[in-house]
């Protein structure tokens, strides 16, 4: 592993002071608010902005709608990004699709969207997740039956997070319920503004806004069909191992951890803790900060989360999201009841960036594939044992 500096050139540090001024103008507290308000993990004003920058694509050369960005400068923003907060949700969800798309989607389609995509207006979502169960993505029940130029869907997927906010989901079908239950699958592009598409909101424990959504004789043109008919399993691969950390570029520049960005909010309690206790005492008089016990185990979960983000793929996967949920307990058992005020409760802590914590610790526990079936993943690609014969066919691929 290289540990060294890397050493920015006068244009990447131009850069970054261009990136951090945009982002004091455009990441307003109003953008904050409407996240905390809707849970969206989107801004349309955010984004757009950064659509027109080039900043959503920004390896893209800048006639495609990209920045041209060396690899330097890519993470230069990505971690400006991630400072400042700015959801990114939708962000995430669109390169994801954009992954599956230029393999495998009509490359007339396709040429179509990216200027779209890249400016920020054509947004997508991720329909994998079927209500009976989201592990087993190849279960998929929703049907898709040809009728001559077009497919008609029925059926319904929960958990689309982002529907509302994009312009088509990227939809796994059932077209042959016959064969066997990789082989009848086909994906789809489908216009989310399609007659009898009907999306409902489910606003999460976390606070995030995911979605049920409804399909009722969807009629889909055969030219949104991404890849072959009955091939949708080997479709969705690329996307899904780029959602569960592969794909990675291996020069140093990247997130090692598969969950790396799990860790955001706790990163951000525990800086809270340790402000609450430089300026908190307790009724003897002395200061949090200088009880030893209290710095001991502050010090434990700070190289807790240290470690999820040297950990390698999924095991940093697991590690971000079961260290943050445990880290969390352990910071309010710290801190005490006021850790547990919430954002606008009198005495909240830094605006309850430790309640909010706590909540959204727990959902990253399921996000993209759970940690249990991630453990499994670890079992059979990590480490070489057998196969688990339990339900579930999420796949890691190295
Ligand atoms: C806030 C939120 C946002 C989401 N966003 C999206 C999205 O945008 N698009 C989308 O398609 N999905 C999305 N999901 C769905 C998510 O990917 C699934 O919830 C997840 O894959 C688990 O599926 P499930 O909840 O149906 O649980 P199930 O698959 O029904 O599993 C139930 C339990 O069984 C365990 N289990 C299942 N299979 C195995 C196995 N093989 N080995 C060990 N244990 C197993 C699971 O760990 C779990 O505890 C989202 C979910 C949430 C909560």
């Amino acid at each position: 592993m290289d540990f060294s500096t890397v050493h920015l050139t006068p244009e990447q540090e131009q850069f970054q002071r261009e990136v951090r001024t945009v982002l004091d103008e455009i990441v307003t507290e109003e953008v904050h608010e409407h996240e905390r308000r809707t849970g969206d993990g989107f801004h349309e004003g955010v984004h757009l902005a950064l659509g027109s920058r080039g900043w959503l694509f920004p390896a893209w050369p800048v006639e495609e709608g990209g920045a041209g960005l060396d690899r330097v400068s890519q993470r230069i923003l990505s971690l400006e990004l991630a400072r400042r907060q700015v959801p990114g949700v939708t962000h995430g969800t669109t390169r994801l699709v954009w992954s599956g798309l230029q393999l495998s989607a009509d490359p007339e389609l396709a040429a179509e969207l990216k200027p779209e995509v890249a400016a920020g207006r054509v947004r997508f979502c991720l329909g994998y997740s079927d209500p009976e169960g989201g592990s087993d993505i190849a279960a998929a029940t929703l049907r898709a039956v040809r009728d001559g130029d077009e497919w008609v869907l029925n059926g319904s997927k929960l958990w689309t997070t982002g529907a509302h906010n994009c312009q088509y989901t990227f939809l796994i079908t059932r077209t042959d319920p016959e064969a066997p239950k990789h082989k009848g699958l086909t994906m789809f592009l489908v216009p989310l503004d399609s007659p009898g598409v009907e999306i409902q909101a489910i606003h999460t424990y976390g606070g995030e806004r995911t979605n049920a959504v409804y399909y009722t004789d969807v009629h889909v043109s055969d030219r949104h069909r991404v890849g072959d008919v009955n091939a949708g399993w080997a479709t969705l691969q690329g996307p899904l191992s780029n959602e569960h950390g592969g794909g990675r570029i291996a020069d140093g520049l990247e997130d090692l951890a598969g969950g790396a960005t799990y860790t955001q909010s706790f990163d951000r309690a525990i800086d809270a803790a340790a402000r609450w206790a430089k300026r908190t005492t307790r009724p003897d008089g002395t200061l949090v900060a200088d009880d030893p016990v209290f710095l001991d185990r502050l010090g434990a979960l700070i190289v807790s989360t240290e470690a999820s983000r040297v950990t390698h793929g999924p095991m940093g996967r697991n590690k971000a999201s079961l260290s943050s949920i445990a880290g969390v307990a352990e910071l309010i058992d710290l801190v005490g009841p006021e850790a547990l005020l919430a954002h606008g409760a009198d005495g909240a802590i830094e605006d309850g960036v430790i309640e909010f914590a706590h909540r959204w610790a727990q959902g990253t526990a399921t996000y993209g594939g759970t940690t249990e079936v991630f453990k499994g993943m670890i079992a059979q690609h990590v480490l070489g044992l057998p196969r688990l014969t339990l339900p579930g066919s999420k796949q890691w691929v190295r």
